[in-house]
């Protein structure tokens, strides 16, 4: 349940409430916005009578929240989260782009590639140093070495990082040298994962699953805004769907305009993962832009036919910049500017 303070309630009054939420063992979660406050009653609350808070001072009215998914849920939060990272709004007009390699293979390879996104306009770069590979006899990355490649690179060239977090012991390393954490399909519901990034409250990640609901997916991101840690970004980066043998992922575009519906959190489109093919990249990432999205992770390698990881669906530096070149057009048609 949510209860929605009249405009103007004072602070005496809302502490009152939370004091009835926390008496009736529940937790309270507050949404300040501009005109008034939002308290998310969390807990199994679905026994108590909305009568008792709807007698209280300040309050307006209580409204049922009929998800499972409740923090992530628009009723909770009408207003979009917006996540400032390295001078840019995530979760606003402008669409926000994070490039770079699938991993951190060499110093060489990373700074290469994190100019070439820098000079198109791009001010975060991705980079994988804990890799969650299919085989174990494949490319692992380069472990806390990677992490200190990409520190080199991000102080070089002041590119924000966001690398994945495999582990929820690494979650304290990883956190030194990333802006965002990311969590991959394959760890979506690791749900010790989700605790810790949650508590690292650090800004996250967080993409579905390959065999993932919507449903699930936000209520793995309630997971994370359970400890307080509202930064959470959805990835969509394609589904399993059959076999399939012309793409890697079927993505799935209908999630963009699906999650702005239901929860104020970010969406990102990762149209690399979701089509395995660098050919297909450019369309899909134009598609992503024009329904929507608020960001596009896109896989960038100086030679993707030498790359350790995922260079089928990587894109040269040149044609990355020509695609954010035709992705400024897209945007524009739809109201938005590329960031
Ligand atoms: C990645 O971003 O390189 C990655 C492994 O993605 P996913 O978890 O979506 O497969
Ligand atoms: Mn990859």
């Amino acid at each position: 349940m949510i209860i929605i303070m009249k405009m103007g309630a004072g602070e005496e009054q809302i502490q009152e409430v939370v004091g009835q939420i926390e008496e009736m063992g529940f937790r309270a979660h507050l949404s300040c916005g501009e005109e008034r406050t939002i308290i998310g009653v969390i807990g199994d609350e679905r026994l108590v009578s909305p009568h008792v808070f709807e007698l209280m001072e300040g309050v307006e009215r209580t409204v049922p929240i009929l998800h499972p998914f409740k923090l992530a849920s628009r009723d909770f939060k009408p207003e979009d989260t917006v996540i400032p990272i390295n001078g840019m709004h995530i979760g606003s007009r402008e669409v926000v782009v994070m490039a770079g390699p699938c991993a951190v293979e060499s110093r060489e390879q990373l700074l290469e590639t994190a100019w070439a996104v820098k000079e198109a306009g791009v001010r975060i770069l991705r980079g994988g140093a804990f890799k969650p590979r299919t085989s174990p006899y494949s490319f692992q990355g380069l472990g806390k070495d990677g992490l200190e490649i990409l520190a080199e690179v991000k102080e070089e060239t002041g590119l924000a990082i966001v690398t994945e977090v495999m582990a929820p012991e690494d979650v304290p390393l990883v956190a030194c040298y990333a802006d965002i954490l990311q969590v991959g399909a394959r760890s979506m519901q690791n749900f010790s994962l989700l605790h810790a990034v949650g508590e690292s409250k650090m800004p996250i990640l967080l993409k579905r699953g390959m065999m993932s609901t919507l449903e699930e997916l936000l209520m793995a991101a309630e997971y994370i805004l359970s400890h307080d840690n509202y930064r959470v970004m959805l990835c969509e980066r394609g589904i399993r769907t059959f076999d399939e043998k012309y793409t890697r992922n079927t993505l799935d575009i209908n999630a963009v305009p699906v999650l702005q519906g239901l929860t104020h959190l970010p969406v990102i489109v990762d149209p690399s993962h979701g089509t395995g093919r660098w050919e297909l990249v450019g369309p899909v990432a134009k598609a992503a832009v024009a329904a929507g999205a608020d960001g596009l992770l896109i896989e960038v390698h100086p030679e993707p036919q030498r790359a350790l990881s995922d260079g089928a669906q990587s894109l040269k530096p040149e044609r990355f910049a020509q695609l954010i070149k035709e992705l400024r057009r897209v945007a524009e048609a739809v109201g938005r500017g590329i960031g």
